[in-house]
């Protein structure tokens, strides 16, 4: 099989996507952007990783948010981008998004619009969802706290966690707040040290989260020190790596300069993600094409990381043991 065949049809799992983040061009033109719109969306993206920087690619989110304003538009949404999760062969989502309040539409609208499309979801992928903090909300996280407790008493079997994101240059890690959430029964996912942020990132290694996204200023050779790396390594938390989102933002210097070297030259725990695969043109099975290229990762060592995220997901024992059975199967199946 060839290695870019392999990686499309290897049974993938994604454990850091944000909804708007993850809709294609495509699937936001049929949500009525105009030409204009998507040709602005698509020139951003297309810029070269040297020209932008991780504000100019917040501003890129305000062209899907355009573009999902109600109801049936955010449903819509949620459907195109499991879809297309789906047609690339990924068999278990975790898929995150900020509730959002507009004008004919609360935040729990939107939360029971991205459920309704996960649940009317008939194609053969499991999908969950995690609910995001705002970090620049700063005022609403506690309210928002609140309605996601509510809305995952509602809907325990598809909201698993909460996840810390926004601009990292706003607001500031609260760990009462995700302390709440945790005794709540929610799992807990942060972005971690996108930028330099030591105190924070200290703070958030403390708390011990479930998962960590991005992780990027954490070893000493990324701009961390001996004390943070000393504590994340006691800490063995799972890194959610980005490749192409941390290139395109420009807080990893290039692809081969990228942290993620020193989770596998150490053995760390991490999965490979999309992020925000419309906004940075890729996907899942080109972010595995990418740590061949990069990181040598052979189809094995890809599989095996695979199977290892089984582990990392908040997903249930039951469904752990199904993902398990699915990458076996196909490992025998394609006799390697
Ligand atoms: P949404 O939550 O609206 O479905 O997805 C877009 C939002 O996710 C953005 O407005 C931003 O708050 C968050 N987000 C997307 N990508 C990133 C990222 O790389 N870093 C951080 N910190 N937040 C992100």
């Amino acid at each position: 099989m060839e290695f870019e065949q392999f990686c499309n049809l290897l049974p993938k799992i994604e454990l850091h996507a944000h909804l708007n983040g993850s809709l294609s061009a495509f699937s936001l033109q049929k949500l009525g952007c105009s030409n204009e719109q998507i040709s602005e969306y698509q020139q951003l993206a297309d810029l070269q990783a040297t020209e932008k920087t991780l504000n100019e690619c917040f501003k890129l989110f305000k062209v899907a948010h355009s573009a999902t304003k109600n109801q049936q538009s955010v449903y819509l949404a949620t459907k195109y981008v499991i879809e297309d999760f789906f047609n690339e062969n990924v068999a278990y989502l975790e898929l995150r998004t900020t509730p959002r309040e507009e004008q004919n539409m609360t935040k729990a609208d939107y939360i029971e619009s991205v459920i309704r499309a996960i649940k009317d979801c008939d194609k053969n992928i499991i999908v969950k969802l995690l609910l995001s903090i705002d970090r620049s909300d700063d005022l609403k996280c506690e309210e928002n706290l609140e309605l996601i407790i509510k809305m995952r008493q509602k809907y325990p079997n598809v909201i698993k966690g909460v996840d810390f994101s926004g601009n990292p240059y706003n607001g500031t890690f609260d760990p009462k707040l995700f302390q709440k959430a945790r005794n709540c029964g929610l799992f807990i996912t942060l972005h971690c040290a996108e930028i330099k942020n030591d105190e924070e990132v200290e703070e958030i290694l403390k708390f011990r989260p479930d998962r960590i996204g991005h992780g990027t200023f954490l070893h000493p050779n990324f701009g961390g020190n001996d004390s943070i790396w000393k504590l994340y390594l006691d800490t063995n938390i799972p890194l959610e790596c980005c490749l192409t989102s941390n290139v395109a933002c420009g807080t990893a210097k290039s692809y081969k300069q990228h942290h993620l070297q020193e989770w596998i030259k150490n053995s760390l725990p991490f999965t490979l993600c999309t992020d925000d695969k419309g906004v940075f043109g890729t996907n899942l099975s080109k972010e595995l094409g990418l740590a061949y290229q990069y990181f040598s990762l052979t189809p094995t060592n890809l599989w095996e990381m695979t199977q290892k995220t089984v582990s990392y997901t908040f997903a249930s024992d039951e469904e752990k043991k199904v993902l398990t059975k699915i990458l076996q199967d196909w490992k025998v199946k394609n006799h390697f």
